[in-house]
């Protein structure tokens, strides 16, 4: 075999942190493959709470250093993608049988300054009596806490990064699953198959393993005999979409007798999201789902603390995921360690297999910043780290705040309607204008599929993002799955079939 024909990198799994590892390694002038069995973000990658946060809850357990990577990482990764993350308020009340104010006041004083915080506002304290943030929440809720985190559309991160790999220079190969790997004459020989059976194979000098809930089983197969030195923990986690909630576009934090946190987060234009819960998973993580003693617990978890009372019939959408989390030997899900470990086994200068355990949306960009330096040194061409300044597709929107870029398209795109263009920013950022130009009114947009999507935005899905299914559009590229009738989806899935 010549080495011309070997691949710097494949990676295995278009999940936020394959997603990451092959945009970094692209951008370092490697050869990188990514492939993905399903769709980009399909897995857990989608099923998160979609925040960018610290995770002030892990302060409690001591998880001193994840928390201020993470906390780091939050302006990093607002600067990169404005458009599909944003600032986000926390309204955190105060519950006086559970933790003792001076107890949050001090968790949230570490979470202010750990992580050298510069666009995001500050903690406050909240007298319910007085601000509208206290309307919502039920009589006995006099003050709480205000704090900072961040929103993040997760599946729209996974594919902006792809897509980044891919100008990067990297072949992304989606709807094929990898069958086997084995080392051979020092690199790797890697089976894949797509949807219809055809098979490819790939050589390659290093091997990333960033398969999500599946990461172990795939480092045991990869590895035998002696298997992985690292196991998994699998922990279901699950979220209610509710019709709005309350007004204002800020989050809440409500404390737990478990001493677990529930939130209630603003979604989309007109939902709340609801989550999440922690159950230990067994079986096929493909085949996660929630139960209905999960949604009971979210419910009545809500109905605590708002004026309002929701029940399981209320829900008008539901997902769950399974947290691939490093198994540390705590018998709690919920106390199970959010950091990750990359394990990379390349002793006896055998080809090198790097496996990701564990691991946050949040802290993805400095996970493929360690992998990549992990990995350099059996790659003597790589680049130096590059994605802390780097702007994601999208994200350069001239430093504008959202309001003022939806104002300078209107400005540009008159006939085009304000509500559309919102989305297109939310979704799009700079790059609506590549579904917008040669347009002159609505008609240009092409076939109307209804709630502001036409068939110039399901092109551009599918030439740049890869969709190729209603679900992928639907589900992960927008949520538009959440406001469409069963007949408008339907002429979703047969454009698809006839194109
Ligand atoms: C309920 C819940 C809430 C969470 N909330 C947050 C949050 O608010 N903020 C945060 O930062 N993190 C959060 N997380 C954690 C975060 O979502 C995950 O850690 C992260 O998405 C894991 O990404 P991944 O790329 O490792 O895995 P995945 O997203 O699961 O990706 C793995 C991919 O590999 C593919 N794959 C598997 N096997 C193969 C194969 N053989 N061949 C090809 N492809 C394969 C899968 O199809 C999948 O797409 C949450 C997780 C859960 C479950």
């Amino acid at each position: 075999m010549d080495d011309f024909d070997t691949k710097d990198m494949i990676v295995i799994g278009g999940g936020i942190n394959g997603a990451g590892i092959a945009r970094d390694a692209a951008g370092r002038g490697l050869d990188v493959t990514l492939c993905e069995k399903t769709d980009f973000a399909s897995a857990t990658s989608s099923a998160s709470t979609k925040l960018i946060h610290g995770g002030l809850r892990y302060l409690e357990h001591y998880e001193f250093g994840l928390v201020r990577k993470a906390l780091v990482e939050r302006e990093i990764l607002l600067k990169s993608a404005p458009h599909i993350i944003r600032p986000l308020r926390f309204v955190l009340p105060y519950h006086r049988a559970l933790r003792p104010a001076l107890l949050i006041r001090a968790g949230l004083f570490f979470y202010d300054h750990m992580g050298g915080r510069k666009i995001l506002p500050a903690t406050n304290q909240v007298n319910f009596r007085k601000s509208p943030k206290g309307k919502p929440l039920k009589a006995q809720f006099h003050i709480g806490f205000e704090y900072s985190d961040c929103w993040v559309d997760d599946a729209r991160l996974v594919v902006l990064t792809i897509m980044d790999a891919a100008r990067k220079g990297a072949e992304i190969l989606k709807g094929w699953r990898c069958v086997s790997a084995k080392r051979c004459d020092g690199k790797w020989s890697v089976l894949l198959e797509d949807n219809a059976g055809r098979g490819r194979t790939i050589h390659a000098k290093t091997l990333v393993n960033a398969s999500g809930a599946l990461a172990a089983e795939l480092a045991n197969k990869f590895e035998k005999p002696s298997g992985s030195r690292n196991q998994l923990r699998l922990v279901k986690g699950s979220h209610i979409i509710l019709p709005k909630l309350y007004d204002g576009d800020h989050a809440y934090t409500f404390q737990e007798a478990d001493g677990r946190i529930i939130f209630a987060i603003p979604y989309e234009l007109n939902f709340t999201l609801v989550g999440t819960t922690d159950m230990a998973f067994q079986g096929n993580p493909d085949d996660v789902k929630i139960s209905a003693s999960e949604v009971d617990y979210l419910c009545s978890a809500i109905s605590g603390y708002l004026r309002k009372s929701v029940s399981p019939e209320h829900a008008v959408w539901q997902y769950s995921g399974v947290r691939p989390l490093v198994d540390d030997g705590e018998e709690d899900a919920s106390q199970v360690t959010r950091d990750y470990i990359l394990d990379l086994n390349d002793w006896d200068g055998r080809a090198p297999l790097l496996s990701v355990f564990g691991g946050k949306i949040t802290t993805y960009r400095k996970l493929a910043e360690q992998a990549l330096h992990d990995l350099s040194r059996h790659l003597p061409q790589c680049g130096p780290a590059w994605t802390a300044d780097a702007i994601l597709p999208g994200g350069d929107i001239g430093g504008l705040c959202h309001d003022d870029y939806i104002a300078e398209l209107q400005h540009e795109y008159p006939w085009a309607g304000r509500e559309l263009l919102a989305r297109y920013t939310r979704t799009h950022g700079s790059h609506a204008t590549d579904i917008l130009a040669n347009c002159a009114n609505e008609a240009d947009l092409g076939k109307r599929f209804g709630q502001g999507l036409y068939e110039k935005e399901l092109c551009y899905f599918k030439d740049h993002e890869w969709a190729s299914a209603a679900e992928d559009v639907l589900w992960r590229r927008t949520k538009l799955g959440l406001v469409m009738s069963a007949t408008e989806k339907e002429a979703i899935a047969n454009w698809f079939n006839g194109n």
